[in-house]
């Protein structure tokens, strides 16, 4: 099916992530692995090339596009690369700058977007705590008032870009009498004291992003850091996980669409038993059903990115294209390492990593208990 959401300037513009990821990043592919985390140099000439800062506005550096499609065509075309780049650059320009453009004051848009959108601060968004992250209104750290500082303590896990990033939205408790309405976000920076990070954490998949343990020992962070108003930071993630989670949904249905193309390629040529292990009727019903799933899948993903793209995507309806495009996706990866047979255990083979990088799409963002919780409850149960 020929698909309609995108226009000549979305594909003009695909066209030039794609020479950005022949160029910059396929050749650095075993670096990123090897470093656990994407080189700044990388980062700068991302900035360079205009991918960080699509949802800046101009007069602070960003590209002012304004349109949430060149957000979702950008994450495609590193998803197609790999899922890893894509989240970490996914956090960085789509997820993290909307607090500061909807929400910072004039003096924390100038002291960041410009720098952001050029590659040279890179961000993070520190929700997850380890006790804890589907239930995001339980969360611990405290930020205490003292004088034109606040004080804050506790620590998070799993953060994206946590490692090396250099401006970390945190989410805090300022009113413990408060529930969700006593927690409140603040930008916390390299070099404040007792803001430290533990090491870059090992994990099953997506070796390429950097993810970090970060703790806060009476961090004094000054109150011109805050983004938002006090006790409003539960409201203004649930109002911005949307965008997250459509930018998720994009990536995971690039991802399996990538490798299924990939696969679909290995299986003409792999022979068993005299011929194309594709052209086996199991194997070629079962390439068939992946084919449709995805591109059933797709429909709904590309209706999500035009409605959130119109400012009409609803959370439920993300929440839907999320968890979905995470089941799909990993269901297609599990068949195609299947197809490469013993290969698609192997390292080497792009199957094996892709489908190790995306058994977390379950997990992350709100796992996908959590979307159908929200799905459930908005059909009233
Ligand atoms: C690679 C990676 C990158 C990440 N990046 C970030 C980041 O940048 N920033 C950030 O803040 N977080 C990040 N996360 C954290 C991620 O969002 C959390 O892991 C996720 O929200 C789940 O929280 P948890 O791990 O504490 O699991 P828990 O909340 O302890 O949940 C454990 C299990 O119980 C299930 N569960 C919980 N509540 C319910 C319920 N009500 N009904 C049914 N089942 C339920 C969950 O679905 C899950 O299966 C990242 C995680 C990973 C692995």
């Amino acid at each position: 099916m020929p698909r309609n959401v995108y226009g000549p300037d979305h594909e003009a513009f695909r066209a030039s992530v794609r020479e950005f990821v022949e160029r910059s990043l396929k050749p650095r592919a075993e670096d990123f692995i090897a470093a656990k985390s994407i080189d700044r140099a990388v980062w700068l000439e991302a900035g360079k090339q205009g991918l960080l800062g699509l949802d800046i506005p101009e007069e602070y550096g960003g590209a002012g596009a304004d349109d949430f499609l060149f957000n979702a065509v950008a994450a495609e075309e590193f998803s197609k690369f790999n899922a890893a780049v894509s989240s970490c650059f996914g956090i960085h320009a789509d997820v993290c700058p909307p607090y500061i453009v909807d929400l910072g004051t004039e003096e924390q848009k100038q002291r960041w977007l410009p720098r952001m959108a050029a590659g040279e601060l890179i961000c993070g968004i520190a929700m997850t705590e380890p006790s804890g992250g589907s239930d995001l209104a339980a969360l611990k750290t405290t930020a205490v008032r003292d004088g034109d500082d606040w004080v804050v303590n506790g620590s998070k896990t799993f953060i994206t870009n946590g490692y090396q990033g250099d401006l970390i939205i945190v989410a805090a408790r300022t009113d413990p009498s408060k529930g969700a309405k006593g927690i409140t976000l603040f930008m916390l920076e390299t070099g404040m004291e007792g803001f430290t990070r533990g090491r870059k954490l090992d994990k099953v998949g997506q070796e390429e992003s950097d993810t970090a343990e970060l703790f806060f020992d009476n961090v004094r962070v000054p109150d011109a850091n805050r983004i938002g108003e006090e006790g409003r930071g539960f409201i203004a993630m649930m109002e911005r996980l949307p965008q997250e989670r459509v930018g998720a949904a994009v990536s995971n249905t690039a991802h399996a669409f990538q490798i299924l193309a990939e696969t679909i390629e290995y299986v003409k040529e792999r022979k068993a038993f005299g011929q194309p292990v594709g052209t086996f009727q199991h194997n070629k019903f079962k390439i068939a059903e992946m084919q449709t799933k995805l591109e059933v899948t797709q429909a709904y993903v590309d209706d999500c990115v035009a409605a959130h793209a119109k400012g009409e995507l609803t959370a439920v309806d993300a929440a839907k294209a999320k968890w979905w495009s995470a089941q799909v996706q990993n269901d297609v990866l599990d068949e195609c390492v299947q197809l490469y047979g013993g290969y698609g255990f192997m390292n080497e083979y792009r199957v094996a990593r892709a489908w190790r990088d995306a058994r977390v799409t379950k997990i992350w963002a709100g796992s996908n208990e959590i979307m159908k919780e929200l799905i459930g409850r908005d059909l009233g149960l």
